[in-house]
């Protein structure tokens, strides 16, 4: 699901909104249409927490 992060322009109000397409979700709070979007944690998994990509054999004598 579109989950997406907005914060308000307009009173600083953060909140998240599912969004289909391009719609800007108007601010909760005080119903502001200033709004931007945030990206959300979850587009951010380099997956480079691990370091398993057969290179294990690094034991020089
Ligand atoms: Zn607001």
């Amino acid at each position: 699901m579109p989950l997406y992060e907005y914060k308000c322009i307009e009173c600083g109000h953060e909140f998240e909104e599912l969004v289909f397409g391009e719609n800007k979700p108007a601010c909760p709070k005080c119903k502001s249409e200033k709004t931007e979007k945030k990206i959300s944690a979850f587009a951010t998994s380099g997956g480079s927490s691990g370091g398993r990509s057969g290179a294990s054999c690094n034991n020089f004598t």
